[in-house]
Parts: C-alpha cells; structure tokens; sequence
C-alpha cells in the first residue's frame, strides 16, 4: 500500500513536471521554426537539405506536444462529472480552425445534460486527438459528424469522418504506439486516446471502409451533473 502511495505521488509529479514543460517549450518551438523556415526558403543544395531536416524533427517534437499534452493541466487528476456539450465546445475551438484551413466542416449537436465521469483536460485530449486524425483524413468537401446521446445508462459519443477511410489491416494497429501512415504523424495519439478512455471505463469502437469513411464510436457509463 505505501508503495502505491509513493508511485502515485511520483506520477503526480511527473505530469505536473511533463505539463509545465509542454507549455514552456511550445513557443520556442514556434519562433526557432519560424526563422528556419526563412532560412529554408533562401538556401540550396546540401544546405536547404540539411534546414528541411531541422524542420521536419521540429514538427515531429511539436506533434508529440500536441498528442500528448495539448490541455495537459497541473491540477492533473481531478475527476468531476463533465457536461459533454461544454467539453465539445472546447474541443471545437480549438479545432475548427483547423478543419476551415483545409476547407471542411465540423458538424456537431450535441445536446445538454449528458455527463460522464472524468478529468476535463485528459478528456479534450483524447477526443482531440480522434477528431484531428478525422480532418487529416478528409479530402476537399469534407466533414466530421459529431453526435452524442444516452442509452442503456451509457452516453454514447460518434464521431464521423467521409475521409480517406482505413483498411481493415490498418485498424487492426490503432493504438499501437508509433503506428502511423503519415509523413508529419507521431503515432501516438491514438495510443494516448485509449488509456484515457480506458482510464475513463470507456470502450472505443471504430468502423471505416478504404475511400467512404471512418466512424469512431465511444461509450461511458452515464453519470449525473453533481459532484459526489
Ligand atoms: P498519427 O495521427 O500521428 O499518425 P494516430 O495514433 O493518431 O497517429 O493514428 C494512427 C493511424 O491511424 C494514422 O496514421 C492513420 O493511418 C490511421 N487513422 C486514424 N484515424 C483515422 C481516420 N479517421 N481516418 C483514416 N485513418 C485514420
Ligand atoms: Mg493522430
């Protein structure tokens, strides 16, 4: 029992550390990208290899950032009851931005009083990190379908992409650490995805067909508004 103690308190205090530096190294990142891409644009040969290079393993540390620690927060492990509708609207936010860049929709409703039990910056994450692989998977017209409702004393989340889609050999290896089929990709947002929900007592489901779309599905037993 009192080495359980002691492992929780270490964890504790690394995420707390793992946050603060998240936040602290994101700027820098930005800016030294910034002047590298000046340089980049300038340069030839050996050179601009060498600067693509830099950029390339700049955007790499910055995405594990963002799979892994985008809301991270120092009060890391308060679990609440979360209103889903405001957790969505967080979420879109941040992400909506995104989609519009590249020209597709985020459809979303949402509806009041649906809450499940959990802490408010693992869950953005991990719903972060579905919708975002869903827009980096959308072509021109595209759109993710966002929906939630209760049933069965579980609150039943979808989220729908009509992007590129997913061979039944690529879902097999969701989650797995450093799975990914994309030039800039991390491969572990998903991973970090399903500890939260597993955390979380949730279970994750993902339907997709090559070229139609990939629909993931997301239950949690249904909690209500107040605090315990
Ligand atoms: P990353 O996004 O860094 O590649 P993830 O763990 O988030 O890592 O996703 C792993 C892989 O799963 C992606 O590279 C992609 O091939 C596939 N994938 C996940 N979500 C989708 C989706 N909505 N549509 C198509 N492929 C997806
Ligand atoms: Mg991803």
């Amino acid at each position: 029992f009192n080495h359980e103690l002691q492992r929780s308190e270490k964890m504790e205090i690394i995420s707390e550390l793992a946050a603060s530096v998240a936040h602290e190294v994101r700027n820098p990142l930005q800016v030294t990208r910034g002047f590298l891409q000046l340089l980049q644009e300038k340069s030839a040969n050996k050179e601009k290899e060498y600067l693509t290079l830099a950029l390339k393993e700049l955007d790499r540390a910055s995405g594990i950032i963002t799979d892994f620690l985008t809301f991270a927060k120092p009060e890391l492990d308060h679990v609440q009851p979360l209103d889903l509708a405001e957790e969505f609207r967080h979420i879109e936010g941040i992400l909506i931005p995104l989609a519009n860049l590249q020209g597709s929709k985020i459809i979303s409703t949402i509806p009041r009083g649906l809450y499940v039990q959990g802490n408010s910056s693992k869950f953005k994450q991990a719903f972060i990190n579905i919708v975002k692989n869903s827009i980096e998977a959308l072509q021109e017209e595209g759109r993710v379908r966002i929906w939630a409702y209760a049933e069965n004393n579980e609150v039943v989340i979808h989220i729908q992409d009509n992007g590129e889609g997913m061979e039944p050999n690529v879902i097999a290896r969701l989650g797995e650490p450093y799975f990914s089929n994309k030039t800039k990709g991390t491969g572990l947002g998903l991973m970090v995805t399903f500890r939260i929900i597993e955390a979380m007592r949730g279970k994750i489901q993902f339907k997709s067909q090559k070229g139609a779309g990939t629909e993931a599905i997301i239950r949690f037993p249904e909690t209500n508004g107040h605090e315990p």
